[in-house]
């Protein structure tokens, strides 16, 4: 898209002018050859975790940051450039669309960090049980993402807590690792 310049009415637009004065899209977060397979993500999600996708599921390639507000609400910041979150914010892998009080969200927009390559810490709440734990994982980018759309997908069917949610998708993540993904071809 974009490029040219002819036919703006704009004196300030150079070369990398659209001709409708729109400004040229930014770059991707991510380099779109290292962003997992879309499909695959959903079908790893759907396939090695415990719920199917209710909602609307997509990809934005922009780094996302969330901040909790007192009122349990959460403001959100973007970067194209930098995975790193301004003070305040937390890294966010995930956004609800149409983000309502009311769950189960109307959707899901997975975010460049919640498709990259992950090592370290993750908190949560293992599927069937109460008690919450922290464990190391390190996940190739695929797994990562399908980790954070069995996240999501577990909030679509209604599942409420961050670090429930957090299980399953941890649940899944696992199960396609230790699968190499075969029900996902
Ligand atoms: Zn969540």
């Amino acid at each position: 898209m974009g490029g040219g310049g002819s036919g703006t009415s704009n004196p300030s637009c150079t070369a990398d002018c659209n001709p409708g004065d729109i400004p040229p899209p930014p770059p991707p977060a991510i380099p779109p050859a290292q962003v997992p397979a879309f499909q695959k993500v959903l079908c790893g999600a759907e396939k090695y975790g415990s719920f199917p996708k209710r909602y609307p599921t997509n990809f934005l390639n922009i780094f996302q940051f969330g901040k909790d507000l007192p009122n349990g609400g959460m403001t959100y910041a973007w970067s194209y450039a930098s995975n790193v979150p301004p003070v305040g914010y937390h890294v966010t892998y995930a956004t609800p669309i149409n983000p309502n009080p009311m769950f189960p969200n109307a959707g899901s927009t997975l975010s460049a960090s919640g498709v990259q390559p992950f090592n370290g810490s993750v908190t949560y709440i293992p599927p069937g049980t109460t008690a919450q734990t922290t464990q190391n994982r390190n996940y190739n980018a695929m797994e990562h993402a399908v980790m954070t759309a069995g996240h999501e997908f577990a909030h679509q069917s209604g599942v409420h807590s961050e670090r429930t949610a957090e299980g399953f998708g941890v649940a899944a993540a696992d199960a396609y690792k230790a699968d190499h993904g075969a029900k996902c071809p």
